[in-house]
């Protein structure tokens, strides 16, 4: 059978959150029907446009130009910063309802993500007539509009979900692929950055079917893996599964997440390290299960990706080893190039964590330890939110 994916995107996500907030707080305009930008913090993009309205749009002030050129075109833009906690809370929301509908979610950033919808077509019927009402269910739930793509696999439901904007459904089929893409120019093609589009136009190749058409060796000669990648995405060809986070005996506990922005700096990298310890600590402990082995997975801005992992006599299933030995590992393993994602893993579970093999004394602290950690969770359980957390906390 062939798959069936969705690939949901929050038109203008940050603009769209950040119009919400702006009402909720009383603000007497809709920015999205302003000419209005979110310009990102200035320390992080020295003030580059990170979202802009479609008014704003259509006056040629696009991301990611800086503002000091979006104010040439018009200097009574209205400028907001962005309000990254919030975004997150309004991501969690869509999110958090699309699990009440599906199993298997990848969320691939924070406003968009994949789900595999095979076998829930004979639930909700007919893909096309379904994303319709999801789309306006999402709309009237919380207020901002999605783009969904349908596609046979993930590279032709994001490229979907692409078209046209806002507040659209498009479908890419294989059987559609051809007719719809290929015409196309190559840096509309997902993972053609700009070095990779530089490097095809020298070659003479301009759009996705030129591209579909080259000869792969000489692409390979080229453009080395990323060829190959570009050659099979320019044919349709797709067979990554999604990558879902959840409890599985083989593939272990693990959070990831890709950054909005290429991260160089070590803290920013340490929030997200414990804040996937913690949820992978909790995890373990409602298990009852401890790990030994942790693996880290680092994405940099050229899209290489590598793991590196680290093995324990003893299992461990706190939020602090796991912070503490998530931090040595990254430091072993990143090669100081800018962070795109970085995800967290443990796995080899074993129902104790081996006391016969540590010296004793430091048993009893992490027995100890353990005392604390599981009244934390009762206490941040009963009260549903996170009422307590130990004084070390970063974030
Ligand atoms: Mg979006």
């Amino acid at each position: 059978m062939e798959r069936i994916i969705l690939h949901i995107d929050v038109n203008s996500a940050f603009l769209s959150w950040s119009a919400l907030k702006l009402l909720e707080e009383g603000y007497s305009k809709d920015i999205r029907n302003e000419i209005s930008v979110i310009a990102g913090n200035p320390k992080k993009r020295h003030g580059v446009i990170v979202a802009a309205s479609i008014p704003a749009k259509k006056m040629g002030i696009k991301p990611p130009i800086n503002l000091y050129e979006a104010r040439k075109k018009y200097n009574d833009l209205i400028v907001v910063t962005p309000d990254y906690e919030y975004y997150y809370k309004k991501s969690k929301e869509l999110i958090d309802y699309l699990k009440s509908l599906f199993t298997d979610i990848q969320q691939y950033s924070i406003d968009e993500c994949f789900i595999d919808y095979t076998s829930f077509k004979k639930l909700y019927g007919n893909e096309v007539d379904f994303a319709y009402k999801l789309k306006d269910e999402i709309y009237k739930r919380f207020k901002f509009t999605v783009n969904i793509g349908i596609g046979n696999n993930k590279l032709c439901a994001k490229m979907a979900s692409d078209f046209e904007k806002p507040n659209k459904v498009h479908t890419l089929y294989y059987y559609e692929f051809k007719d719809k893409v290929w015409n196309m120019d190559i840096s509309n093609l997902f993972m053609a950055g700009k070095a990779s589009c530089k490097k095809l136009r020298e070659l003479n190749i301009n759009t996705i079917g030129e591209l579909a058409n080259s000869d792969l060796n000489m692409l390979i000669r080229n453009l080395k893996s990323q060829g190959k990648l570009l050659y099979e995405y320019a044919n349709g060809i797709d067979d990554s599964p999604l990558d879902i986070d959840r409890y599985d005996e083989r593939k272990g506990i693990g959070f990831s997440r890709t950054l909005e922005y290429d991260m160089e700096n070590v803290e920013e990298i340490y929030k997200y390290l414990y804040d996937f310890s913690k949820k992978i600590s909790e995890k373990l402990r409602e298990k009852s299960v401890y790990a030994n082995t942790l693996v880290i997975t680092i994405r940099n801005s050229s899209f290489k990706t590598y793991n590196h992992q680290q093995k324990f006599f003893n299992g461990i299933n706190l939020t602090d080893d796991i912070y503490q030995k998530s931090k040595d590992l990254f430091i072993q393993t990143w090669d100081k190039e800018p962070i795109r994602l970085i995800g967290l893993r443990v796995t080899d579970f074993t129902d104790s964590n081996s006391f016969q093999l540590s010296i004793f004394d430091e048993n009893i602290k992490e027995k100890e330890d353990e005392k604390i950690q599981n009244i934390i969770d009762k206490i941040n359980k009963d009260y549903g939110k996170e009422v307590i957390n130990k004084g070390n906390k970063l974030i």
